[in-house]
């Protein structure tokens, strides 16, 4: 089919769903970014938000362009709960992963156990595992032949396996008895699903959730040093986008940006086979709407402030771009990153009334946007 050609179809014929709410017909243009979703509505059902990164994978199986997928996920195995990494080779395994496990993964160990597999396999990768990767592939050329894409997934900060732990025994659940975890999110709101033996589900608000990891339970110590936000190094990037307008569409968006003309081909292509819709954001206007975010996630100044006040070594103790809210925030995640290193601290934290938390993570999450 010819670029362009044919409207964008969405899967599911619902009644929202029956006009085509993305509509970029051009190319592609690597750099820029574009917002759309999945029009396959199984795929967006299980998905952190589009389903966009779900469906590249799914299409690339279909076409025998890899023979696995790369994919993490949180869940129970032996009676703990793990950040799992794992080739997935069918349709269910890809589905099975979807969604985002906000916590760190062991990607890489998994991408060095590819040297000498039989296939190519394209990877879903955090910013700074994409980094590494394209490191690992330079020195590696075993490795680059097997790595079709990176996918990179935006993200300013994940969490370390115990914040599942702690947060489970907050909820009076054992951590043996935990077999599967599912974030399912929808626009601000969304839960969490605590599969649990025996069949029973555990459904908390993700919000409850998510306040402990804004406020900096668990936070992994990395991310404190973190300045690169939107996978810069992957073939593809898809993250959220949370700008006003889409939050009144029935349908939520990934951001999506191709890095190089490869990736916008394959995304060209998947336009034109109605694999997946979008329209042009941009770039430009994506860092004008979200400064403010992008300054406060983007410069080590207050975080190098924030780890001196609470004795932690963040950064190279360069002050650049300095600003005192942004300091103030980062102190409440340091205060908390630190707490949780300890038994008794994490005791501490875990036993304050939830509303506390929420309270820190809003007063995190207000600081970050001044
Ligand atoms: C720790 C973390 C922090 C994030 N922070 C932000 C943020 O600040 N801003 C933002 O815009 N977006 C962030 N994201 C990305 C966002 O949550 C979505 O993953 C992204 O919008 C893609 O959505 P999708 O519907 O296209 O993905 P889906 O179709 O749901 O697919 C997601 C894919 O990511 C894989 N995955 C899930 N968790 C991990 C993980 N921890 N490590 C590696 N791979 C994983 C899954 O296996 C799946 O294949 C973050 C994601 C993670 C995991
Ligand atoms: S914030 Fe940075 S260091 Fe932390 S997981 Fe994301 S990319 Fe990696």
């Amino acid at each position: 089919m010819s670029r362009g050609a044919g409207r964008v179809r969405i899967g599911e014929p619902t009644a929202s769903d029956t006009r085509p709410l993305c509509s970029h017909h051009g190319p592609i243009i690597p750099g820029e970014m574009y917002c759309g979703y999945a029009c396959d509505a199984a795929v967006r059902d299980v998905a952190a938000s589009g389903g966009v990164v779900t469906a590249i994978l799914l299409d690339l199986l279909e076409r025998r362009e890899i023979d696995a997928a790369l994919v993490s996920r949180i869940t129970g195995v032996n009676g703990s709960i793990r950040a799992v990494s794992e080739l997935a080779r069918t349709r269910e395994e890809v589905l099975r992963a979807a969604g985002s496990a906000y916590v760190f993964t062991p990607v890489l160990k998994q991408v060095k156990k590819l040297v000498g597999f039989a296939g190519r396999v394209a990877i879903v990768a955090l910013p700074c595992q994409a980094a590494r990767i394209r490191r690992l592939t330079e020195s590696h050329p075993d490795l680059k032949e097997r790595i079709a894409w990176v996918i990179g997934l935006f993200c300013r900060g994940a969490v370390s396996e115990g914040f599942y732990r702690d947060f489970l025994r907050r909820e009076g659940l054992n951590e043996a008895d935990v077999e599967q975890v599912r974030v399912a999110r929808r626009r601000v709101t969304g839960e969490v699903v605590f599969g649990l033996r025996g069949g029973e589900r555990h459904h908390v608000p993700f919000l409850k959730m998510n306040a402990y990891r804004i406020a900096g339970a668990h936070y992994h110590f990395p991310c404190l040093c973190c300045a690169e936000h939107l996978a810069a190094s992957a073939d593809l990037s898809v993250g959220d986008i949370f700008a006003p307008e889409y939050k009144s569409r029935p349908i939520r968006h990934s951001a999506l940006v191709c890095r190089t003309a490869g990736a916008a081909e394959l995304a060209d292509s998947l336009r034109d086979r109605a694999v997946i819709a979008y329209e042009f954001f941009g770039m430009e206007r994506y860092k004008k709407t979200f400064a403010r975010l992008e300054r406060f996630s983007n410069t080590l100044g207050a975080r190098v402030a924030a780890g001196k006040l609470t004795g932690l070594r963040v950064g190279s103790g360069r002050m650049e771009a300095f600003d005192p809210f942004h300091a103030m925030a980062w102190t409440i995640v340091c205060m908390n990153h630190r707490l949780s290193r300890t038994k008794r601290g994490r005791r501490f934290l875990y036993a304050l009334p939830s509303p506390i938390i929420q309270g820190l993570a809003m007063l995190v999450k207000g600081l970050a946007r001044l």
